[in-house]
């Protein structure tokens, strides 16, 4: 595209938010006439509208449904449900909607700029460590990159900032990429598929179809999860460029075409010659951080990514021994009188919780919160044989309590009966007298952190600060 198929454009651009001013900002830019519209109209909104206004961007607040007169094109923010008055409005005026990453995608290359290729990360959890992993192994080939999406760099500045790309990391979201129609990625993984955002997707079906696309177009590398059937499904159903492969990665020993642990080393036997006979050692299970199961998955997932895209085997390991994680993921706060104390607030799922006590044992499991309609019986069921007991704190607990009494009847648990600002200290105590040497007390709560906290970071620093208390006091 160039600038000049942008002006005097009619974009409508949907919700104000963390995506929707970033891109009415650029498209002003670019000479279209921009109007936002948005459902709410609080405080912070004619803050921003007033902003915005000042600027020359025109903004309706209190009305995201109906459609502007002349409106050639709808930008929308990836969370508005597909089943909006706006985007019917938009089909029967044969409009078309782009979400912000169909957006950036379009916006690559503008007039004649490198268009980078982006290698894109989707699953239910993973997708940042992923991504992160990924950007990390690619600056050790030397290749001037950025984990971007979510996390880091916003995928609009990565397209049309000062910055040059050889190649992004992109995280992608189920939203973002239902509406991404034309995103064609260079290689892509979905790490896993689990019920999650189901109310807006309205179906698992319609959800693994969403998440499905990121695989549409793909030229060198479709990259799924052995272990888990749904995503190599999702590659069966692509539509790819012809020559572009399957490729999984998996915890065992890869077969041909795969990815996977040997020995406590992990190999490609993937982007090798003669994969029925060889295999190429990538790095150790020990340059993983931190070498928990699920994390191993993500190491291959980003691996293979960037071996699709030509990256030496010592650039991976390079790349993975200089990973840092993210706060608040599987992260190692202290260990007190034998007793390791880990942080995985971000856990906010039962799929996500269930990846994190796989990878301790035995486990002191501080666990509950806001359940979003989770269901906990599969979660306790496989869990329970590594739990010495379980500290339950938060609006939901009781359906984590009951889980545990149908599965796991003989362990001990201890429910904390408050939610003021020492609950989280009380919680740690609780699990520290429950704790023996050698166990691992886990914050994994399986539910959302909001009934409580402002997010999963302060329930996090809440956890670490408490740790820290107790440490001190044993020093
Ligand atoms: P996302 O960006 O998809 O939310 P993150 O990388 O931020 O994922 O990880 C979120 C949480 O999900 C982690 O704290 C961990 O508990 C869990 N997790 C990470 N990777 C996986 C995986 N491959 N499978 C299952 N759970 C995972």
């Amino acid at each position: 595209m160039s600038t000049r198929d942008w002006q005097g454009k009619h974009v409508t651009v949907a919700g104000l938010g963390v995506s929707g001013i970033p891109a009415a900002r650029v498209l002003h830019g670019l000479g279209a006439v921009v109007t936002v519209v948005n459902d709410g109209d609080d405080a912070g909104a004619r803050a921003q509208a007033a902003q915005l206004e000042a600027e020359g961007i025109a903004v309706r607040l209190g009305d995201g449904a109906t459609l502007p007169e002349g409106t050639g094109l709808v930008v929308t923010a990836p969370g508005w449900k597909p089943d909006k008055p706006l985007f019917t409005a938009a089909a029967d005026a044969g409009v078309e909607v782009w979400g912000d990453v169909e957006l950036a995608w379009r916006l690559r290359g503008l007039d004649g700029r490198e268009a980078a290729p982006w290698l894109a990360v989707t699953g239910t959890n993973g997708k940042t460590t992923t991504v992160r992993m990924l950007a990390s192994i690619l600056e050790a080939a030397g290749l001037r990159t950025a984990a971007v999406g979510n996390i880091g760099v916003s995928l609009l500045d990565a397209v049309l900032g000062e910055d040059k790309y050889d190649v992004l990391a992109v995280e992608l979201s189920s939203y973002q990429l239902h509406w991404a129609p034309s995103l064609r990625a260079h290689s892509a993984a979905v790490l896993n598929l689990a019920p999650d955002h189901l109310d807006w997707h309205g179906s698992m079906a319609a959800y693994a179809a969403d998440k499905g696309r990121i695989y549409e177009g793909n030229t060198v590398a479709c990259v799924y999860n052995a272990a888990d059937p749904a995503t190599e499904d999702l590659v069966r159903e692509a539509d790819v460029v012809e020559g572009c492969r399957a490729i999984g990665f998996t915890l065992g020993a890869p077969g041909p075409s795969q990815l996977g642990v040997v020995d406590g080393i992990l190999v490609d036997r993937a982007f090798v010659e003669n994969r029925q006979k060889h295999a190429q050692e990538l790095a150790e299970v020990s340059d993983v951080n931190p070498p928990a199961p699920h994390n191993i998955a993500n190491a291959l997932a980003a691996a293979a990514l960037a071996r699709a895209f030509g990256v030496a085997p010592a650039a991976v390991r390079d790349g993975l021994r200089a990973f840092r994680p993210d706060a608040h993921r599987i992260e190692h706060v202290a260990d007190v009188a034998g007793v390791a104390y880990v942080d995985d607030s971000k856990a906010t799922n039962t799929h996500a919780a269930e990846a994190s006590l796989a990878a301790y044992d035995p486990i002191v499991w501080i666990a509950g919160g806001l359940a979003k309609g989770a269901e906990f019986d599969e979660l306790v069921r496989v869990s329970a044989q590594r739990l010495r007991a379980v500290v339950l704190m938060g609006a939901d607990r009781v359906l984590v309590a009951e889980a545990l009494a149908r599965h796991a009847p003989e362990v001990p648990v201890v429910d904390i009966d408050r939610t003021d600002t020492g609950a989280m200290a009380a919680a740690v105590r609780e699990a520290a007298g429950l704790a023996q040497p050698g166990d691992t007390v886990l914050l994994a709560p399986a539910c959302a952190s909001m009934d409580m906290f402002t997010n999963y970071n302060e329930r996090g620093e809440a956890f670490a600060d408490a740790v820290r208390t107790l440490a001190a006091e044993h020093a």
